[in-house]
This record gives C-alpha cells, sequence and structure tokens, in this order.
C-alpha cells in the first residue's frame, strides 16, 4: 500500500522542538546532560535535540554516537564482546545523565544491547530513553521516557523516517502490512 505521511517537515521540528523541553523539564537544565544517539538516524535526531537545547539553553551538550548492531543479542554469529564500530561517546559518563536518542523504538533490543554497550564506558547516574517514533511490539521490558509520537503500526507494515543528512528529506512516513 502507498505511504501515509505521519510526520511532515514541519511536524518533525515541532516534535523534536517538544522532545527537546521534555528532556530538559525531566533533567532540570542542561547540567551533567549528554545525548546518544544509535546509528545512524538516531544520532541526526540527537543533533537536532541538541541544536534546539542550545538555542533555549545556550548550552553545548554533548553528543555521543553508539553503533550497537553487533551486540543485538539475535544477531547468533557474533560473540558476546565483538569489537564495535562507529561508536564515540564525548567525555566520562560516569556520574553524567545520558539520553539515549533513537529514530524507532520497536521490539527494544537495540535499547538493551545499547545498554549493555554504555556500560563497558561507565556508569552514569542515570540513563534515558528518547525516541522520535514508539511502534509498539516490545519484546523486554523497556519504555521511552521522551516520545516524539506513538503509531499502531500494521502487521508486516514498518516505519520510514527520513532525515536531511542522510535521506535528502525530512518526514516520518508508515507502510501498512
Ligand atoms: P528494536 O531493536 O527496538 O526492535 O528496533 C529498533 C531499531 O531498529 C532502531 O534503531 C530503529 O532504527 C530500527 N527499527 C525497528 N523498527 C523500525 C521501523 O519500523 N522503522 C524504522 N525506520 N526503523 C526501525
Ligand atoms: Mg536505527
Amino acid at each position: 500500500s502507498a505511504p501515509v505521511t505521519l510526520l511532515n517537515a514541519r511536524a518533525v521540528a515541532r516534535t523534536i522542538s517538544r522532545m527537546a523541553d521534555e528532556i530538559l523539564e525531566r533533567n532540570d537544565g542542561t547540567e551533567r546532560l549528554i545525548l546518544v544517539g544509535i546509528q545512524r538516524r538516531g544520532v541526526q535526531i540527537a543533533q537536532r535535540i541538541a541544536a534546539v537545547i542550545q538555542e533555549r539553553e545556550g548550552a553545548d551538550i554533548p553528543l555521543g554516537a553508539l553503533d550497537i548492531t553487533l551486540y543485538r543479542d539475535d544477531l547468533q554469529t557474533v560473540g558476546p564482546r565483538p569489537v564495535v564500530g562507529q561508536t564515540h561517546l564525548p567525555k566520562a559518563i560516569d556520574g553524567q545523565v545520558v539520553v539515549i536518542v533513537d529514530d524507532v523504538l520497536f521490539t527494544g533490543r537495540t535499547i538493551r544491547a545499547a545498554l549493555d554497550e554504555l556500560a563497558d564506558f561507565g556508569r552514569p547516574s542515570r540513563i534515558m530513553l528518547a525516541v522520535l517514533v514508539d511502534r509498539g511490539g516490545r519484546e523486554l521490558p523497556i519504555h521511552a521516557d521522551v516520545v516524539g509520537q506513538t503509531v499502531t503500526v500494521p502487521p508486516g507494515g514498518r516505519v520510514d523516517v527520513f532525515v536531511p543528512e542522510l535521506d535528502g528529506k525530512d518526514e516520518v512516513t508508515m507502510v501498512g502490512g
């Protein structure tokens, strides 16, 4: 079936702006805040959230990126401690408030893997999760603290998140099953 637009460019901008506000509200400001995007589109969303926070509060939030592909527990060919590419964290995460940012939350396995990987880098005082789209379908006890939009995706359907940096357009669509 034809894709349905969930968020157009203006809606994405408003949603990201609200997500930034919620992160500030829950953290009572920018102190000790670090944003960590999940490669790839979570990274671009984290950058946009950081830009809004910079606008609002005048603070530069440290940004990191995690590539958790090899940490997913359903990739059976990969060992328990693989070398992971494209992961960089801005500074020591000990005692910091780390906000994991991803584009879509589905089963929760990516986030479980991200928590594992973060644990290798240090011990934040708190870890939060912010996602642009929560499509339900969790297989683990994981929830997002900050959600852009919750959608019900029909079986076999999918959400497509397009970001300007990678896709040349800025929108979220859904394709039915
Ligand atoms: P999970 O690990 O929670 O099953 O899936 C989340 C990860 O897979 C996210 O990093 C997300 O990018 C990707 N993902 C899962 N489902 C979808 C979907 O319907 N659309 C998109 N664009 N990504 C998805
Ligand atoms: Mg992803």
